[in-house]
């Protein structure tokens, strides 16, 4: 399908540049989208936005290969679909049937079991109009707090953090205080992967002043960590330890600022005598660090200015609350904060988590900061939205929201934009609230996600570069995203998937009355949520759409009659809190929810992956994203493996008392003993034989945040016993999606299959997959059929006797593919002559040879390290072999050489590690 030719965009032949926003992370990094006859073309940095200057890392470089017609045609939902019955295939209905049923069955749902048997699970991919339009929906048309965001997952124990101690949900500095700072504090966060392009300015930042200390504390030694002066591998969960610990030394030493503390805060004697417990010998042995480290990081804190940059590494946890509190008492007891280079910076995970924190779109959050509990917030937002009153009880946040489908209280869910079937801890409750709940809506972009399949009714949604509105990034700053082309298909903005929702339910719930919905634009949306920052922290009553487009983003606050918005937050010492002074929290330490113990002996760490990007629905969608990390693999010690007996590329099985799955080994240097590492991205999309990573993760949550513990579990790992392998590989241009959807089948025929897409200039799509027995024929015909190797000039070799199989299809001269099962040692060689496309030379049948020997002589590259211009680690040794000078010299000539980490940067860690290692071996 072609996208719409009836509108505007579609009839202008010439480039357009349309100024947008990157819809991954919420460094927010300004874009400008190319397009022409209604196709985006091309992407780059937009060098006039604050948060980025023209940068953009290896996943918004690559944003317009999400748009592709063949990924329009291939992977996106592009019209309504219904299915008549669970596990039925979906059928086409039109706009106005679907709308019809779906509000049909919540309003009669609401009328026979109450609003709250209905739940909205919506995403931080959003924009804030969407956000709003379907919060007013919720809380105001159907009277229910049941709506929640994928946010939860991510940011909510920033926000209960910043409440506890700030009084508001408002990150106090800028990213330009890294520039500023005398010492930067990098706490449960790898940057360098998941928010590549501020640690540029990281790296500027230590370029321009190489007396900035850096500390990284993480269990993992991250990329991030090869900059930092003063790295802390603290055991998992300790984080509260360090800080109170490091809060001794403080008061010991004498290092605190008590005039601030006086003037400024409250609640200091009751922490004071809380952190006596946390004598800095004694923390940093419950941390596994030395004492002397500890020391060091709480002196270099105090000589500030010291910024905190943190993440998921604080937030993902059953106490994540009283991590990201113990981190801000460390500001408030030195004074860091308010000032040009201090404070502490929450880095959002999502692109607008922070627009529906500011929209109140989540189960336990009001409109612009306002407080559900209190009666008079409640009565303001029922006048501002029109309605008698707004619920007052806090509705149920997500991992509530599923555990209630599960129980049969969730009758019909709404979910938009995110794929709980791969996100959400605990896969198997997961899976049983989504078969539970009667009725289910996916509104979503793409087609396939893991979700979609529980979906009776399935809503096409548009996405990045069909969309207008505005997101909100880490730094309060709130950009314009704009439409560069139509939507495809029959896709609808969020916005008015809600609002044309909203109106047939007013017509069943509320007929007769004026419609509470009458927005015809993105900014009728906007103007109202302005209007309800009116007078708050986050006032953006001096903003509007035009000055956002003529002035370029900005921060909040920005009330009627400024002119400009607020760098940082609380210079005058002043907090939002009834006796206008800060609050230190007293809290106490408590261990990760589920500690290692003789059964589960190893911690299993999630984290990202430098070019994916959560669940991979679209960075899935693009094979040049699959170079660096190309297959699923659970990252162990090397001594850990050597001690299982494990080589690389081994298969295990990882087990937790929820879940179990099958995957890969690969040693890495980055891990400590006893800890493991799983990229959070792989879902059942890419990794067969379970439900995902989600499988093994605990739903336990913070009691204060709701946010689960998805950052550590104990697990138990052993060697697979599988021993009939099999692995194919083909070139399939322009059907690499399709292929993909249509070997799922295939994958739940293996207790071990993953299927991913390679390629950098073509696509192609590789299947691997391990069992007790070999495959059936009937299995093996289908993936050859799939992947095009079932032609008559394959060349074939079958020993059923012994399970073995070996196909392989040339064309030209060059190889288009192959599948070999049963003995796999000679896929090395085999997917290099694919890969390279080099001549066969008419080798023909010597092709089929077993072994790890190649019949001709064909190079073997390694593992990608530069996606910009696929650079393998192999070549960058070899230059680096030939390679003299400082370090910094050795990196400019490997850039010089290869021209690897010249363009988006995202490689230049990995390239430094490499650096480093080579002067180390010379
Ligand atoms: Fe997008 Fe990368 Fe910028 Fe994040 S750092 S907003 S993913 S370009």
């Amino acid at each position: 399908m072609r996208v719409r030719s009836d509108d505007s965009f579609a009839q202008d032949p010439v480039l357009r540049t349309t100024p947008s926003t990157c819809c991954y992370c919420g460094v927010g990094c300004g874009v400008i989208i190319e397009s022409a006859d209604g196709r985006i073309t091309g992407v780059h940095g937009d060098a006039a936005h604050p948060a980025n200057f023209g940068r953009l890392c290896s996943k918004g470089n690559s944003l317009h290969k999400s748009a592709t017609e063949s990924v329009l045609t291939q992977a996106r939902l592009l019209q309504p679909m219904h299915r008549a019955s669970r596990g039925s295939e979906p059928e086409p209905l039109s706009w106005g049937e679907a709308l019809d049923l779906a509000a049909d069955r919540f309003a009669e749902t609401v009328r026979r079991h109450g609003s709250d048997s209905v739940g909205f699970y919506v995403s931080g991919q959003f924009l804030t109009e969407d956000y709003y339009v379907f919060n007013k929906l919720a809380k105001g048309l159907l009277q229910t707090n049941n709506i929640d965001s994928n946010s939860r997952l991510c940011m909510s124990s920033a926000v209960a953090g910043y409440k506890l101690t700030l009084g508001a949900d408002a990150p106090p500095p800028c990213y330009d205080d890294i520039a500023m700072a005398a010492t930067l504090f990098l706490v449960g966060a790898n940057t360098a992967f998941a928010h590549p392009v501020l640690f540029r300015r990281i790296e500027d930042a230590k370029r321009a002043n190489p007396r900035l200390r850096i500390v990284v504390v993480d269990p993992r030694r991250t990329d991030t960590a090869e900059i930092a002066d003063l790295f802390l591998p603290i055991a998992p969960g300790t984080d509260v330890v360090l800080f109170h610990g490091m809060l001794h030394v403080l008061l010991w030493e004498g290092l605190v600022d008590s005039a601030f503390i006086a003037r400024c805060t409250t609640g200091f004697d009751a922490l004071k005598e809380r952190v006596r417990e946390f004598p800095p010998r004694d923390a940093a042995q419950l941390c596994g660090i030395s004492e002397a480290d500890l020391v060091r990081a709480a002196h270099w804190f105090a000589q500030g200015p010291t910024l905190s940059l943190y993440c998921q590494g604080l937030n993902q946890s059953a106490d994540g609350t009283a991590k990201n509190a113990a981190l801000i008492n460390l500001h408030l007891a030195t004074g860091q904060i308010g000032k040009p280079g201090a404070g502490p910076l929450s880095l959002t995970g999502q692109p607008n988590a922070m627009g529906g924190r500011e929209v109140g779109a989540m189960a336990n959050l009001a409109s612009a900061h306002r407080d559900l509990g209190k009666v008079a917030d409640r009565t303001e937002i029922a006048r501002l939205w029109g309605v008698d009153s707004v619920p007052s009880q806090t509705g149920l946040t997500a991992v509530e929201m599923f555990e209630a489908a599960a129980a049969g209280t969730i009758k019909a869910l709404w979910i938009a934009c995110t794929n709980p079937a791969q996100s959400l801890p605990e896969q198997k409750l997961v899976r049983r609230a989504l078969e539970r709940v009667q009725f289910v809506v996916l509104q979503e972009a793409f087609a396939a996600t893991a979700t979609a399949h529980y979906a009776d009714l399935l809503l096409p949604a548009s996405t990045w570069g069909e969309k207008e509105g505005t997101v909100t990034n880490s730094e309060r700053r709130i950009s314009r995203v704009r439409a560069a082309v139509p939507a495809p298909g029959e896709a609808r903005a969020d916005w008015r998937i809600g609002v044309n929702f909203a109106h047939r339910l007013e017509e069943r719930l509320r007929p007769g009355k004026p419609s509470l919905f009458r927005y015809d634009t993105p900014e009728e949306i906007w103007n109202e949520h302005r209007e309800s920052t009116r007078g708050r922290d986050l006032d953006i009553t001096g903003l509007s759409y035009s000055f956002l487009e003529t002035h370029g983003p900005q921060q909040w606050p920005f009330p009627d009659g400024a002119i400009a918005g607020s760098a940082r937050l609380y210079a005058n010492g002043i907090f939002p809190t009834p006796d206008g002074r800060a609050r230190f929290a007293d809290v106490g330490y408590k261990p990760s929810a589920e500690p290692r113990d003789a059964r589960y002996p190893f911690s299993l760490l999630t984290g990202r992956l430098r070019d994916q990007w959560h669940g991979m629905s679209r960075t899935g969608t693009i094979p040049q994203l699959f170079g660096h990390a190309p297959e699923p693999a659970i990252e162990m010690h090397p001594g850990d493996m050597e001690r299982l007996g494990l080589a690389d590329g081994d298969l295990v099985r990882v087990r937790s008392r929820r879940g179990e799955l099958l995957i890969q080994a690969r040693a890495s240097e980055q891990i400590s003993r006893t800890h493991t590492f799983l990229p959070m991205h792989w879902g059942e999309e890419f990794l067969g034989g379970a439900e995902g990573v989600n499988t093994l993760t605990l739903r336990q949550f913070c009691p204060q945040s709701k946010q689960p513990e998805l950052k550590h579990a104990a697990v138990d790992i052993e060697r697979a016993h599988l021993p009939w392998r099999l692995v194919a590989m083909a070139w399939l241009p322009e059907r690499a999606l399709q292929a993909q959807q249509q070997l799922r089948v295939s994958m739940r025929e293996f207790p071990f299959a993953v299927c991913v897409p390679f390629g950098t200039d073509r696509t192609g799509v590789l299947f691997r997959a391990a069992a007790l027995q070999p495959a059936a024929a009937s299995v093996l015909a289908q993936i050859e059929n799939v992947l095009n190797l079932d032609s008559v000039d394959a060349l074939r070799y079958a020993d059923a006797r012994r399970g073995r199989t070996r196909t392989v299809r040339v064309c030209e001269d060059r190889m288009q593919g192959f599948l070999l099962g049963g003995e796999i040692d000679s896929e090395p060689w085999m997917r290099e002559w694919l890969l390279q496309q080099a001549p066969v030379r008419g080798l023909g049948a010597q092709l089929l040879q077993p072994g790890a020997v190649a019949p001709g002589v064909v190079a073997l590259r390694s593992r990608q390290v530069c996606s910009c211009f696929d650079v393998s680690e192999s070549s960058i040794r070899e230059t680096l072999a030939q390679t003299e000078g400082t370090a910094a010299q050795r990196l400019a000539s490997l850039q010089g050489t290869l021209r690897c980490g010249t363009n988006c940067g995202s490689c230049v860690p990995e390239l430094q590690r490499l650096v480093r290692r080579s002067m180390a071996d010379a």
